[in-house]
């Protein structure tokens, strides 16, 4: 290995945004890792099949995306072809309108959701209830104890306020181009799988899977030390047991650092935990006044543990009754 070789690699690797970092996870794979407070709040990332230019996610607002493209861009020597939704959630996809003069993928109940949950007909209200949203935020800032909410709390203030500031540069962009449950890019170098199993963080999550290097970009399917929302926590379980089927050795979370199949079964078991504790018999009240088991007391989210556990025992109770 000679000086020169460290020196381009090095330059290679270091390649930055105000946004993002770029991990190189193969040649032509890349994981564009959110910096946190920035307005990108999810990961996202590119792929090179040889023919076409895939990108993963679009962030949280337009300016994040453009810089997403531009690295995409340069980085392969080609115009971005792709850009895929995973779902609807507005870290993913208030980026999209940089992508319009691509293809734009997603589930056919993805872009449905994009369409009826994130569309703005009236911007002046739309400002008007962000910024009541900021204020009320503000509020619990000022008087939330708990050392990890409060961190979760202002997190969200400072992401949600760069999107706020977006808002008037913001038009929301459907996906041009839906699929069912896989999609499939061939390429000269690789191929990329396109999934959708169904819906357990929203209505429908999709993941992309590259076989050739085992990598995933999960979406919001896979997240670190998340209290994730939750659409079906049943049909989670049930995604999540098919894709430990697949031979994965690196996953791209939505939310957190770069890891393994280990995220799987963190979640797989947090998941159960949640059902297990909502099916136990006892009414709401009672255990939404339990604390959460140790492991799960550093884990971040607005909402928390709490939350979810109410999510889950309504939607037990619904699919019961
Ligand atoms: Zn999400």
């Amino acid at each position: 290995m000679n000086d020169g070789w460290i020196t381009m690699h090095i330059q290679e690797e270091a390649i930055d945004s105000t946004f993002f970092t770029l991990e190189k996870l193969a040649e032509g794979v890349y994981a564009a890792m959110s910096k946190s407070g920035t307005g990108t709040w999810s990961n996202g990332g590119f792929v090179d099949t040889g023919k076409d230019v895939i990108v993963f996610d679009a962030f949280s607002t337009p300016k994040a995306a453009m810089e997403l493209r531009a690295a995409a861009e340069k980085l392969t020597g080609k115009k971005v072809t792709y850009l895929v939704n995973s779902h609807y959630h507005g870290d993913h996809t208030f980026g999209n309108q940089v992508f319009a003069d691509t293809v734009i993928i997603s589930t056919e109940k993805t872009k449905e959701l994009i369409e009826e949950k994130n569309s703005i007909p009236d911007l002046k209200k739309e400002k008007q209830m962000f910024q009541e949203y900021l204020d009320g935020l503000e509020k619990r800032l000022e008087t939330e104890r708990d050392p990890v909410i409060l961190k979760s709390l202002s997190n969200q203030f400072i992401e949600m306020k760069a999107v706020f500031e977006s808002l008037d540069n913001l038009t929301i962009t459907l996906p041009n181009l839906t699929f069912d449950k896989k999609l499939t890019f061939h390429g000269s170098e690789r191929t990329a799988e396109l999934y959708c199993f169904g819906g357990g963080h929203t209505p429908s999550d999709s993941f992309l899977y590259i076989p050739e290097e085992k990598i995933a970009f999960m979406g919001d399917l896979a997240t670190e030390g998340l209290h994730f929302p939750i659409d079906n926590p049943l049909e989670f379980v049930s995604i999540l047991e098919k894709v430990m089927k697949y031979d994965i050795q690196t996953v791209v979370p939505g939310h957190g650092e770069i890891g393994t199949k280990e995220y799987f079964l963190i979640i797989l078991k947090y998941l159960s935990h949640l059902i297990e504790t909502a099916n136990s018999g006892n009414a709401l009240e009672e255990f939404i006044a339990l604390e959460p088991p140790e492991e799960y007391k550093g884990w971040t989210g607005v909402n928390g543990y709490k939350q979810n556990l109410s999510r889950v025992y309504t939607f037990l109770n619904q699919e019961n009754s």
